[in-house]
């Protein structure tokens, strides 16, 4: 019997996308057969990186990976994750906060879509990273080398 090709939708603001958002995206790489990194666009919300940045960005850190591909979208994720016949929506978990939050729109949008959300623990090392706090130490002028992949660590000022 031959299985459907499975796609997953990875949503987020990814403003900018560090190194834990990275290791998501690779994890997730052999539980689907294409991870689509999708950049929500909300317009009365403006971004640290415009949108365009975040997706160059993006696009250089899985540069020659197959079955990576990046998309912004506004609107719905189930919306968009329907458009592009995604199968699954995939998240990172960090926290029992992260998880409360995040469980009650997984279960929201299974109801309204049928489209079920996969989760994969943030990697031990990865716990603390996050775009908000990259954010922060930059509008100070401090070094954030670290908490970014290192295909655009040079790109990222
Ligand atoms: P959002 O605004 O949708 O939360 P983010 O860009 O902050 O968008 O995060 C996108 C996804 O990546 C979310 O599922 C989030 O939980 C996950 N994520 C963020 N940082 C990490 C990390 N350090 N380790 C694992 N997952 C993470």
């Amino acid at each position: 019997m031959s299985r459907k090709e499975t796609k997953a939708i990875f949503p987020g603001s990814f403003d900018p996308f560090t190194v834990g958002h990275e290791s998501i995206v690779l994890r997730g790489l052999s539980m689907f057969d294409k991870v689509v990194v999708a950049v929500g666009v909300n317009n009365e919300k403006h971004g640290y990186f415009a949108v365009d940045k975040r997706i160059m960005l993006i696009e250089k850190v899985f540069e020659g990976v197959e079955n990576v591909e990046v998309a912004s979208y506004e609107g719905l994720t189930v919306d968009y994750a329907r458009q592009i016949g995604a199968t699954h929506i995939l998240r990172g978990l960090r926290t029992s906060s992260d998880f409360e939050f995040e469980r009650a729109i997984a279960l929201t949008n299974k109801q309204i879509s049928g489209i079920d959300t996969a989760f994969l623990l943030t990697a031990p090392e990865h716990m603390h990273v996050s775009s908000s706090v990259i954010r922060d130490i930059m509008r100070y002028g401090g070094d954030v080398s670290a908490f970014l992949p290192e295909r655009i660590r040079d790109l990222v000022k």
